[in-house]
């Protein structure tokens, strides 16, 4: 029997949301509940466990699991405890023998004093397993792979859509790249070539986008030459991190030159399209305007503050734009505002009270200040329309302010679905107005349905304009932090 020890760790930060994410926003599962908790679920783990249930001849050691949502830094502390009981799952499940390791990671996580805990977790892992177990890793194409990172792990699965609807199948090919060394006695060759670029907006959008193409294309060369996986990461734009970049990767059973080939015809011409994969963003004015012109319905995407890129969802910039020009359309808008959700418990369902709404954790925001009736209090459990989790938004209030419909919560959470607003018993399609804080959704979530779906080029920690942003740790030029970038193709070998 093969003994393969399983441990996630996903996190994915935003360096300029100036709130630090702590220990208890992680879900921390550990050893056989992590069967119960993934088993079956569209996650990576599902994905992996269902492959390596299938295998024969396999012991699945599920070890240790930390998952949050995205968020800011990572507190020094809390970063090292979770690293401490990881490696205590490990150190302890190893005991029984190793044959391999499988890591369910995202790649973007970044903490304090720590800015790659991916490739510091994946080198201490290794330290406690020794050299003979293979390893092999899932990660987000938003995931910033360093050097350090697949130099431990060169066997790498990446996602290949966007808008994500591909965690189990990126899990499942993790699992087969681990089962794969060990059944026919392989290690991993990776080649990559890192890009200076950072890319966002509609052309990223995998089934309709230049990206989908791209990634195609690379898929297409899996199964070749004995290539088991190739990789187009774009990074997170907002994790102001030493190896922020794009990066083309290809992974063969031990031939780096086949490695290197596939990775070049990876990468092949990527770069010459960095102009055409930035935002088309509108002004706040013009999104005004679209709303003053009964364009409806109207989907504003305020992607400069989504909770699942990891900014802090505190901004109320859209919505006072709209309240200042005095918009009788009906709006529908999410808000992080623990106080503003404080009060309207004290206020009670029917009461009305002001609210000064937005800007309580990020100072980039100011705050709008309005009266309004408290609609509903709630625990913030709902279903998740994408998952069916159930997520923890903390207290909610829902206020109604004229023909604004505002849902506080108390936590941020991810809101490329609908499932907030119906958690409070609210319909998106009822509204003129839908303000959406993810840059991307599903289609079948508003763009479906929409007259129109803007992104407003508002402030906030996941500005699609990242020029805004002020990095001042990812290597320079870059573009388009500079305009003027240039590129030559380098390739690197790992394994
Ligand atoms: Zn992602």
């Amino acid at each position: 029997m093969a003994r393969i020890l399983v441990v996630a760790l996903q996190q994915e930060v935003s360096t300029f949301n100036p709130v630090p994410s702590t220990y208890e926003d992680f879900a921390v599962t550990k050893g056989a509940a992590m069967l119960d908790t993934f088993a079956g679920t569209d996650t990576y783990a599902g994905g992996a466990l269902d492959v390596l249930g299938k295998a024969g001849g396999v012991e699945i050691v599920p070890v240790y699991s930390a998952l949050a949502c995205s968020a800011g830094t990572l507190a020094a502390h809390d970063y090292q405890r979770i690293r401490e009981e990881l490696l205590a799952a490990v150190a302890e499940a190893a005991r029984g023998g190793v044959d391999g390791v499988l890591f369910l990671m995202h790649g973007a996580m970044a903490a304090f004093g720590q800015t790659d805990p991916e490739g510091d977790v994946l080198v201490a892992v290794r330290a406690i397993v020794g050299p003979e177990p293979a390893f092999a890793m899932s990660l987000d194409l938003h995931g910033i792979l360093t050097g350090r990172m697949l130099a431990v792990c060169p066997a790498v699965a990446v996602l290949k859509t966007y808008p994500h609807v591909d965690f189990a199948d990126a899990g499942a090919r993790a699992a087969r790249l681990l089962l794969g060394q060990l059944a026919e006695g392989w290690r991993p060759a990776a080649a990559r070539i890192r890009m200076p670029i950072l890319v966002r907006g509609d052309e990223c959008i995998t089934e309709t986008g230049i990206y989908g193409r791209y990634l195609a294309r690379a898929t297409a060369l899996e199964g070749r030459d004995g290539v088991v996986s190739t990789a187009l990461m774009i990074g997170n734009p907002f994790t102001d991190v030493a190896e922020l970049c794009s990066q083309a990767i290809a992974v063969t059973r031990g031939d780096a030159q086949a490695a290197e080939a596939a990775a070049r015809a990876v990468a092949d011409g990527f770069f010459d399209e960095r102009a055409r994969m930035q935002a088309d963003l509108v002004s706040l004015d013009a999104a005004v305007e679209l709303a003053r012109s009964r364009t409806f319905p109207l989907v504003l995407k305020d992607a400069a503050d989504a909770p699942s890129s990891g900014a802090s969802g505190d901004s109320v910039e859209i919505l006072r734009a709209l309240h200042a020009a005095g918009i009788s359309a009906s709006v529908l808008a999410p808000v992080v505002d623990r106080p503003a959700v404080e009060r309207a418990f004290a206020t009670g369902v029917g009461g009305r009270a002001t609210f000064r709404l937005g800007g309580t954790c990020d100072p980039r925001f100011a705050a709008l200040e309005i009266e309004a009736e408290v609609a509903m209090l709630s625990d913030g459990r709902y279903p998740m329309e994408t998952w069916g989790t159930m997520e923890q938004a903390g207290r909610c209030a829902k206020l109604r302010a004229g023909p604004f419909t505002i849902i506080a919560t108390s936590r941020p959470v991810q809101l490329f679905d609908r499932s907030l607003f119906f958690g409070h018993g609210e319909d998106p399609h009822r509204f003129d107005v839908n303000i959406v804080k993810s840059p991307h959704c599903q289609r079948q979530f508003y763009d479906d349905w929409a007259a129109r779906t803007v992104s407003v080029d508002a402030i906030g920690a996941t500005s699609a304009r990242v020029q805004t942003l002020g990095h001042t740790v990812c290597a320079r030029p870059i573009y388009p932090l500079d305009p003027d970038t240039p590129f030559e193709v380098a390739v690197e070998h790992f394994g």
